[in-house]
């Protein structure tokens, strides 16, 4: 591979190409958002420094430097330009920290760390992104994942105790509590009358449980008023038939796709096969925490959606959205031993 694509074969190119997706406009100062900044010498690892012409002024200093990363979710790491970017391309073929360690030459908890400022950025930049709604033909479900607390010893313990019955048929629904945590999915269909139309858009929040009062906020938040909704029978779905065209299929009378008279298929086909790839993506994780769930969880989401692009496209549309934080949610998140309140996320 690194012979193959020019931006992958030394740390100057890997650094240039970043910082070409960072700034495709020219570079601007992080601090004062000026450019009018000059370019200084690089760093041994390749990156540029650059000097703002007016923060050096407003400090009554010669320069105010900073380089290709400051301010950046890249800024703390030690990994070199031309690792992150070999790291980035196994990240999107989603692969799990141990198979990017052997393919990228680092450390497993080099590789680990990676991915979760990776994923913990796509979570933050694209998944939180209130602007993303869905519109039109939108089916929603929700599956069960199960998520322990691997990575967290003393939980471990303190769960241990009480073993989890697998393989048991738990009465009632699943919740994060139990160690299963649900899975709410909700994807826009892909319109298959335009030959390029975008891959089917989905939505995948982990949630505590269940219930309409968790699930409600979500489904107006993320699905446009008008829209065709598809569910099963369900009843924590009834809500929806205030503000959407809602439709269901009778999973418990065997019925699973049905044509109403105005030509709509009635199904949740789509879903319940983003559902299978999601599980396979998961499987590779080997045993996953729910700490970490949601992050992976976000990256399948952004992949699936991006999936219609050129690799080299998904990579930038990754890059773009990971350059516009500064990676302050997986910071914070790193101090927490359960995922974060999902009423922290949505501010
Ligand atoms: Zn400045």
């Amino acid at each position: 591979m690194k012979h193959l694509i020019p931006y992958l074969q030394d740390d100057q190119k890997a650094a240039d190409y970043l910082r070409q997706v960072r700034w495709p406009d020219g570079v601007t100062c992080p601090r004062c958002g000026s450019d009018a900044v000059e370019s200084r010498e690089r760093c041994d690892n390749g990156l540029q420094r650059f000097s703002c012409v007016p923060c050096a002024g407003r400090l009554g200093q010669q320069f105010a430097m900073f380089t290709d990363w400051t301010s950046s979710i890249f800024e703390e790491s030690k990994l070199r330009p031309l690792d992150w970017l070999l790291v980035m391309g196994l990240w999107q073929l989603k692969l799990n920290a141990t198979d990017i360690a052997a393919a990228a030459d680092i450390q497993e908890r080099t590789a680990q760390r990676c991915i979760n400022l990776l994923d913990g950025g796509i979570y933050e930049t694209y998944h939180l992104d209130p602007t993303r709604q869905l519109e039109h033909q939108v089916e929603a479900d929700e599956c069960y994942q199960s998520a322990g607390s691997k990575g967290l010893p003393r939980e471990v313990e303190r769960r241990e105790r009480e073993p989890r019955q697998r393989g048991l048929q738990l009465r009632g629904r699943a919740t994060a509590e139990l160690g299963r945590p649900p899975l709410l999915g909700l994807v826009q269909r892909r319109d298959k009358t335009d030959q390029d139309a975008p891959a089917a858009q989905v939505y995948l929040e982990v949630l505590e449980n269940v219930r309409t009062a968790t699930i409600k906020p979500i489904i107006t938040a993320k699905v446009k008023g008008g829209a065709q909704f598809f569910t099963d029978e369900y009843n924590i779905y009834h809500f929806t038939e205030a503000d959407y065209d809602h439709r269901t299929v009778n999973h418990g009378a065997g019925e699973y796709a049905r044509r109403d008279p105005d030509g709509t298929c009635v199904h949740c086909n789509t879903m319940e096969g983003l559902w299978s790839g999601l599980r396979n993506f998961l499987d590779h994780f080997r045993g996953i925490s729910q700490r970490f769930l949601h992050l992976r969880v976000a990256r399948y989401e952004f992949l699936h959606n991006h999936g219609h692009l050129h690799w080299r496209q998904v990579c930038e549309a990754a890059l773009r959205c990971i350059f516009s934080t500064t990676g302050d949610y997986w910071r914070r998140m790193a101090h927490q031993h359960r995922r974060m309140p999902l009423t922290l996320c949505y501010r």
